[in-house]
């Protein structure tokens, strides 16, 4: 064990357990008492969850990883955990994550790193490190994440658990701060696939709250993850999705993987998607974009700290300057010179512009893969979890951990990472390598 609390994982940054305890030991006496409550108590009533502090919730301080946001406390409940009380699962409290959500280490966090179980030396992922950590430790055995480029899978991959990403707009997004409005998605952490399947059935669902949401009624997620036969299923392998940059253990395990598949009955196609070449331009152009303008929102008046200019007149510019530069970490303020410098006029067309241009060519990659195999198939990251510090001051370097990742967002697609086995990068013991199916839009039925 490290310095800190939690064996110093430090995958909580807000621990809640006068209200978490209440809850449990209000599913208890329900249960005790018997009869119709009982009977119509969720199946996770009691169960406890953790939750990526990016996701408001009301008594409970939400960060975002941010200096920005510090001992702000949210007048509204996100509606997945509006679902998620109305359930009665006690919520142990807020994980880390990287600032804002931007980054794949949780090291960008303001409130310190988080440390991977496996090796206390190692990332745990990113940004949802916290969320992932905590339910590896077995300090939680469920938590709520995001995803916005790959921070509910890659974490996952990385700690040997298992993560969702649904469909865009399948899970509400009222209440989770905005990152990338087109991209991100709320879902669940898990150590099963049952477990995320039926967490996952919980939180999805049309929210007349979220412009985005769909309307469709939620299948019966927990029934397909207890399918397992998966004879005459296609599964495609995504020929750009291997190779070069991926570790050797990585892709050993991968093709075990799509041995057992084959055992199992499976048919194992090669699948082309050659846009997906741009796939990490495009994201690192149309994500910081919607950032830059999201974040615009902090501005020292409205929402969590304010920092006033040393000397001066106090006009909003310079307290907006003053509170921007104290208030950001270094990662999102990249971002957001990114961002404002892509969208800005001149530039718009040949950046943001192209960027979109290159995402409608994932789609149509992703459509002709899908007439080919029900299912897609890749390793989650290309490496297992890497040394802390090793990225740190490398951004290309970290983004590009997210190259298997980032398609699904771009296309609004489901995607899941689930534990493949172990593997060394040679230097130390074996970790956690996370295999990702991915399925059509709306099919997320199919990732189970
Ligand atoms: N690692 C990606 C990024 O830094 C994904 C983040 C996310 O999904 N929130 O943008």
């Amino acid at each position: 064990a490290v310095d800190g609390g939690e064996a110093g994982l430090n995958a909580f940054l807000h621990v809640s357990r006068d209200e978490a305890l209440a809850t449990a030991e209000e599913v208890d006496a329900v249960r005790a008492a018997g009869g119709a409550e009982a009977e119509a108590l969720h199946p996770l009533a009691g169960v406890p969850i953790a939750v990526k502090d990016l996701i408001v919730t009301v008594g409970q301080p939400t960060t975002a990883g941010s200096r920005m946001l510090e001992d702000w406390m949210s007048p509204y409940d996100a509606t997945v955990v509006e679902r998620i009380r109305a359930a009665k699962l006690p919520i142990l409290g807020k994980t880390n994550l990287d600032e804002f959500a931007m980054g794949s280490s949780t090291e960008h966090s303001a409130y310190g790193v988080t440390r991977n179980p496996w090796d206390t030396d190692r990332i745990p992922g990113g940004s949802g490190g916290g969320s992932a950590a905590a339910v590896a430790a077995f300090e939680a055995p469920l938590a709520l994440g995001t995803d916005t480029g790959g921070s509910i899978r890659q974490p996952g991959a990385v700690t040997g658990t298992v993560g969702t990403k649904p469909t865009y707009g399948s899970v509400s997004r009222y209440g989770a701060i905005a990152m990338a409005s087109s991209l991100d998605q709320i879902g669940p952490v898990a150590r099963t696939t049952e477990d995320a399947a039926l967490l996952h059935e919980l939180i999805a669902g049309h929210d007349p709250k979220d412009s985005t949401s769909l309307p469709d009624e939620v299948p019966a997620f927990g029934a397909a993850a207890r399918t397992t036969d998966v004879s005459g299923l296609r599964i495609g392998v995504i020929k750009q999705l291997q190779g070069e940059g991926y570790q050797e253990g990585v892709l050993a395990r991968f093709q075990e993987s799509l041995e057992a598949l084959r055992a199992a009955g499976a048919e194992i196609v090669e699948v082309d998607c050659p846009s997906f070449e741009h796939a990490l331009s495009a994201y690192y152009l149309i994500m910081p974009s919607e950032a830059s303008s999201n974040l615009a929102r902090f501005d020292g008046v409205r929402y969590g700290a304010r920092v006033e200019p040393e000397d001066g007149p106090l006009t909003i510019e310079r307290v907006m300057g003053a509170t921007r530069a104290a208030g950001f970490g270094d990662e999102v303020k990249r971002r957001i010179i990114l961002g404002t410098y892509a969208l800005s006029a001149g530039y718009y067309d040949a950046y943001y512009g192209s960027a979109q241009k290159v995402r409608t060519l994932i789609q149509r990659d992703f459509a002709a893969a899908f007439e080919q195999a029900d299912v897609l198939i890749s390793p989650t990251a290309p490496t297992v979890a890497f040394p802390l510090g090793e990225k740190l001051d490398d951004p290309l370097a970290m983004y590009l951990n997210d190259v298997a990742t980032i398609p699904a967002n771009l296309a609004g697609i489901p995607g899941i990472s689930v534990p493949g086995g172990l593997a060394s990068d040679g230097d130390g013991a074996a970790l956690p390598v996370g295999i990702q199916f991915l399925a059509p839009a709306r099919e997320d039925a199919r990732v189970y």
